[in-house]
């Protein structure tokens, strides 16, 4: 199989197959459904499949391209004129709260999309919850796989950190399966597109996320352990008891609900 697509060779550091089947990338724009006066930003919109579709329905569009190759030629693309701002750019680092401030459509959320480079996904995922107050929803294509963890509830063996750090932000809703053949190089695994929608208001009450964060971390990093083991150094068996939950549980079974108990249980102390 070709790695040439329109000219460009696809750079696997880069994370590149790019989108050519035209009922997929239709499918997405509905999904995405963009409308003059939002803030729309894509992710790595590499030779266009989104962008081009996106472009006819809007005046404007931020796009955020590592690729200095591929952002050079949409500078130069004959149809998007002024329509383009060009972030040259690592989304993984990127401020998006300055991206916000100087969207074009004052008082707008961003509505941000994507078909991700899967080698970054996870931690992209991580970098975007930063700054879900600024965002009105995420539309991404990612492994298969990724999108059953980021939905899985507690039970599932795809349940852990990101399924459960995921929907503290966010309602996730898968919305359509893309098989390998729809890329250009086709990836080796299955692909989906999932929406995520940033809560008004988070679905548990805590009183320090970063507190969360290291809990579920910490539970998740020795998910075959019992809580009462993988916890010990910020838990007693006794205070996991005290909040109505079984030391020997394991973290694949704790709902968010469990896990901000024991966040707020934990927050004020030194571990
Ligand atoms: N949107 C195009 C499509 O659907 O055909 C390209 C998708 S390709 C899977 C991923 C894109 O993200 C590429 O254009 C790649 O250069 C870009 N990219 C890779 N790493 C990036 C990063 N850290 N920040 C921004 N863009 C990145």
């Amino acid at each position: 199989m070709s790695k040439t697509h329109l000219g460009h060779t696809a750079r696997k550091r880069f994370g590149q197959n790019f989108l050519h089947d035209e009922y997929v990338i239709d499918k997405i724009v509905a999904a995405i459904n963009p409308q003059n006066g939002e803030n729309l930003v894509e992710i790595g919109p590499g030779l266009g499949a989104i962008t081009d579709p996106v472009c006819e329905r809007v005046d404007k569009l931020t796009v955020v391209e590592l690729d200095r190759d591929l952002a050079k030629r949409l500078r130069h693309h004959p149809f998007h004129g002024d329509k383009l701002t060009i972030i040259e750019q690592d989304a993984l680092t990127l401020d998006f709260s300055s991206v916000l401030a100087n969207a074009p459509n004052a008082g707008q959320p961003l509505r941000v999309f994507g078909n991700l480079p899967y080698n970054i996904s996870t931690p992209l995922m991580f970098h975007l919850f930063d700054f879900t107050t600024d965002i009105k929803d995420m539309h991404f294509m990612l492994q298969k796989e990724v999108v059953t963890r980021l939905a899985a509830g507690p039970g599932s063996k795809n349940y852990g950190r990101l399924s459960v750090m995921a929907q503290y932000y966010c309602q996730v809703v898968p919305v359509l399966n893309v098989p390998p053949g729809a890329f250009k190089p086709p990836p080796k695994v299955d692909s989906a597109v999932v929406r995520l929608t940033p809560h008004a208001e988070p679905p548990v009450e805590v009183q320090s996320v970063t507190t969360l964060e290291r809990v579920i971390a910490q539970a998740f990093n020795q998910r075959r352990k019992t809580i009462r083991n993988s916890l010990r150094d910020c838990i007693s068996e006794a205070d996991i008891k005290a909040l109505g939950l079984n030391p020997t549980a394991r973290a694949e079974v704790l709902s968010l609900q469990d896990f901000a108990a024991i966040a707020n249980a934990v927050t004020d102390r030194e571990w």
